[in-house]
């Protein structure tokens, strides 16, 4: 309780523990849903463990376009209820639970043709803001003339774009959030297992009374009591209740988005932009000094573990966006792509036990056995309460209500204070203002620990090559306090350096691992396995790239 540091000692006590004690909740899946889930749980006093398969946020969370929104598309569909608890959630997102990590963005919504379009475009956007309240930490929508799209957004075509509506919405980055929520549930008191995997589930007759697990470090069995197994396991949801002999009522199909990164250079603007395509909508999202561009919308079957892009999405992307773009995007300019698969549910027929809604789904498909699956990463609060709610049901004592609408998550508190302190802060570590923000930015006013680390070790200060922000002390920290364990953990989701670095980072997985290596106890073998497991798995994705670029 209190501290939220994930590390290999804190795993081994964490496995130590689900084989010993009693727990009221045992959560399945690491994703954003698992987090969410666990720390509501673990903040309504409830004892929790939350075990995931692979790395935290290593399956759709860590691949969406990372836009905490309302969804404007929903409000086509007349779905105003949605819209209004998505625009909910950002509000508190931006303002109180997670300043440090969600930022408000702007986008432009350009427009083709002067009056109907501004006119239907300008009643969806003015329906948008008012449908988010009275708070308003973002920006009312504004309507902007083509004279004024020529200053802000000259990459837009002047021949086609006859103005914009410009509106807000806000961005994180997804693995990060995850883990953080992660953190604070471990704060709360949540027992948090990474790299370990849910083989079956135990039953006393009909009920279901905890896990059988295995650590796949070591190859160890465990079985983990729990009044309640809440499965949060997105898109392997229907894997896991055939594994399991459940027969829940609604199934999990998957659909592929993929999203290419390009350069700042490549895209002249000043705010993110969003196209209405024939089938959804085409995001132009500034990522630091890069693009993310995305995404596509297409039916997949495939390895759920590493979904990859085909030249097609590529080209739907470049397509789409070269629509209203000049000069045109380019294949050979794109840096990275990355492909994530959306939960899609489908009630099943019949259910009596699946409570459906347009986002997510809640099933207690027997006694003791809860699953959520669907929504959206922007509510994964809500949906955390709802699972909860529903576990109660077997959990036979009186529990208190959710509290994490007024729950920061670690690091929000005194952000806002200590951005206003950035210059003293840079002057005392010997930093630079940049360095100070970027660090606020990721870890808020946990960059005391950071900043820890530098001051004992000044070497760590330096950045872990010339062109990035990423310092070489949040490589170590990755390992003693965000519970990353690999090579790749720390350069695909502690940081985002798989595809904002040329070549997947390959270049830096050396240094990367020499930093790391004193800190998770690694042996000369051990090291070279790491690396060659991350060049292993991003040969075939660089490979699949280059490919893609060429076609
Ligand atoms: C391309 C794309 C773009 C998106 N963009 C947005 C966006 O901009 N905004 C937004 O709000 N939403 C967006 N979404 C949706 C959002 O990303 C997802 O709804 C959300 O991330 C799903 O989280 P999850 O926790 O349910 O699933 P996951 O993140 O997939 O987590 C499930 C976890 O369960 C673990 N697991 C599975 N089986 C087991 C087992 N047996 N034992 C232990 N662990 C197990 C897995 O390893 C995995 O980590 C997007 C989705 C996609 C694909």
């Amino acid at each position: 309780m209190f501290t939220s540091e994930l590390s290999l000692d804190q795993r081994d006590a964490a496995i130590d523990s689900l084989g010993r004690e009693d727990f009221d909740v045992l959560i399945i899946g690491g994703g954003v849903t698992g987090a969410g889930a666990a720390l509501d749980a673990a903040s309504r006093g409830l004892k929790v463990a939350l075990v995931e398969a692979r790395d935290i946020a290593s399956g759709t969370s860590s691949r969406s376009s990372k836009l905490i929104h309302g969804g404007l598309r929903y409000l086509e569909q007349y779905d105003f209820k949605l819209v209004r608890e998505a625009l909910h959630e950002r509000e508190m997102m931006v303002s109180s639970l997670s300043p440090h990590l969600v930022k408000p963005v702007g986008f432009l919504y350009p427009l083709h043709e002067k009056l109907k379009d501004r006119t239907y475009v300008g009643a969806g956007l003015a329906l948008y803001d008012v449908l988010r309240g009275f708070q308003r930490a973002l920006p009312w929508h504004k309507h902007m003339s083509q004279k004024k799209i020529a200053e802000i957004a000259p990459s837009l075509r002047q021949d086609i774009v006859t103005g914009a509506v410009k509106y807000y919405d806000a961005q994180v980055d997804d693995a990060r959030h995850t883990m953080t929520i992660i953190r604070t549930a471990r704060r709360h008191g949540a027992t948090i297992a990474t790299r370990v995997e849910v083989n079956q589930l135990i039953r006393d007759g009909k009920r279901v009374v905890g896990a059988e697990v295995v650590d796949t470090e070591t190859g160890k069995k465990i079985k983990v009591s729990a009044k309640s197994v809440v499965m949060c396991a997105g898109i392997w949801s229907d894997e896991m209740h055939a594994k399991f002999g459940i027969k829940p009522g609604y199934g999990v199909t998957m659909s592929k988005g993929v999203h290419i990164v390009v350069p700042g250079s490549a895209i002249k603007s000043d705010t993110g932009i969003i196209l209405k395509t024939a089938i959804s909508v085409l995001f132009l999202i500034p990522w630091g000094d890069k693009w993310i561009v995305g995404t596509t919308d297409t039916p997949y079957d495939g390895d759920r573990a590493h979904p990859h892009a085909t030249s097609e999405d590529v080209q739907y992307i470049l397509d789409q966006a070269n629509k209203v773009l000049d000069p045109k995007l380019k294949r050979e300019e794109i840096i990275g792509v990355y492909a994530g698969l959306r939960p899609l549910v489908a009630n099943a027929k019949d259910s009596s036990t699946t409570k459906l809604s347009r986002e997510h789904t809640t099933d207690r498909s027997a006694p003791g056995f809860v699953s959520i699956a669907g929504g959206k990463y922007t509510t994964y609060r809500v949906m955390g309460k709802d699972a909860i709610d529903l576990a109660i049901t077997d959990i036979r004592r009186v529990v208190a209500k959710s509290c994490t609408e007024k729950l920061p998550l670690v690091g929000a508190d005194g952000y806002f204070a200590l951005v206003q302190q950035r210059a003293q802060i840079a002057t005392e570590y010997g930093l630079s203002e940049k360095s100070i923000e970027h660090l606020l930015n990721r870890y808020g006013s946990m960059i005391s620990e950071v900043l820890d680390l530098i001051a004992s070790d000044k070497k760590l200060s330096k950045p872990l090559s010339p062109d990035l922000d990423y310092l070489k002390a949040e490589i170590v920290y990755a390992v003693t306090h965000e519970g990353a364990m690999t090579v790749d953990d720390v350069i695909s989701r502690r940081t985002r350096l798989a595809f904002e670095a040329p070549h997947a980072g390959i270049n830096l997985v050396e240094e990367i691992a020499t930093l790391i290596a004193p800190y998770l106890g690694w042996s000369a073998k051990d090291k070279k396995a790491s690396i060659a497991q991350y060049r292993d798995q991003v040969d075939a994705e660089v490979k699949a790239l280059e490919a893609l670029v060429k076609a």
